[in-house]
């Protein structure tokens, strides 16, 4: 099989240099496996939204010379795909209706909300959940190991759409990735706490697993993870070369020299090596290192 990798960023916000790590590593990744690299807008959650953000991110990500082989794909306006997925899952039982509110979820952390599903209440909107086996899903991670979770104890039934209709990110990653063909999925550690419940939806939906690679999270001073919508270390699309480089160390390879974003780029996948990306978090001392 032609390997096919993909970056998804969500338009929460402009890229920062987390995104730039996840882009800049699936994007090796895809290269040095003589494969495609695809660009997929992680839009389905419209509240999260930042009116602007897509349009900078596709540019920003052209600026650094990361370019998708195929047309770029958008999560809204592909309703219909999620639709069925679900309807796939509750005709076979395996997702539900569930009426109750927040608050009636408190007393149980969130878990096992299923005393509420016999309960519809007139006035309200059901979220639709997933019904859990009582099952550890494991995953062997191409730079982190083996990762299992407990889909009963540590993550219970779980939303895959929400009470004002929204399709979770859990259930859109999964059809796209296989709508995609995606054969393996490179993205930040953060998103491996999530894998299990993808690989269980994959399972349920009768689609193929790709491969995990999850790649160190970027942190900031405080140990906390660079998210978009914090404006600290938005990359600069007007000077990409100094933050390839920092990505670039980051991910533990070889640091190309700064010529032009081209040959910066060949270089990077000549010497990319997957087993010298580190496996840990790393905080901004490995930003330093260069
Ligand atoms: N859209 C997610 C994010 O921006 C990434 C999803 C993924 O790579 O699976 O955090």
């Amino acid at each position: 099989m032609t390997y096919r990798g993909r970056f998804a960023p969500s338009p929460t916000g402009r890229l920062h240099f987390g995104s730039l790590v996840a882009a800049l590593g699936s994007w090796l990744r895809a290269r040095s496996e003589g494969g495609a690299w695809l660009v997929r807008i992680e839009d389905v959650d419209h509240v999260r939204e930042v009116a602007g953000a897509r349009e900078d991110i596709l540019a920003t990500l052209d600026a650094f010379g990361l370019v998708p082989d195929e047309p770029v794909i958008r999560q809204s306006g592909r309703d219909a795909l999620y639709e069925e997925a679900l309807a796939q899952l509750v005709s076979q039982d395996l997702a539900y209706a569930c009426w109750c509110s927040r608050s009636d979820l408190m007393p149980f952390a969130g878990m096992h909300p299923r005393h509420c599903v016999a309960a519809p209440i007139p006035e309200r909107t059901p979220a639709w959940r997933v019904r859990v086996p009582d099952e550890t899903v494991c995953l062997d991670d191409q730079v982190r190991g083996r990762f299992c979770q407990s889909m009963r104890d540590e993550i219970g039934d779980f939303v895959v759409r929400r009470v004002d209709g929204a399709y979770s990110y859990q259930l859109a990653v999964v059809v796209d990735d296989s709508a995609q063909r995606i054969s393996e999925v490179v993205r930040g550690a953060d998103l491996l706490d999530s894998t299990p419940r993808q690989m269980l939806l994959q399972r349920m939906l009768k689609l193929p697993t790709p491969a995990y690679l999850h790649l160190p999270l970027a942190l900031d001073a405080q140990g906390r993870k660079l998210s978009k919508h914090e404006q600290a270390r938005t990359v600069d699309a007007g000077d990409p070369i100094p933050a390839l480089r920092l990505a670039a160390a980051f991910l533990g390879q070889p640091v190309p020299p700064a010529t032009s974003i081209d040959r910066f780029l060949r270089t990077a996948i000549d010497d990319f090596d997957i087993s010298r990306i580190p496996r840990s978090t790393c905080g901004d001392a490995a930003l330093r290192k260069d």
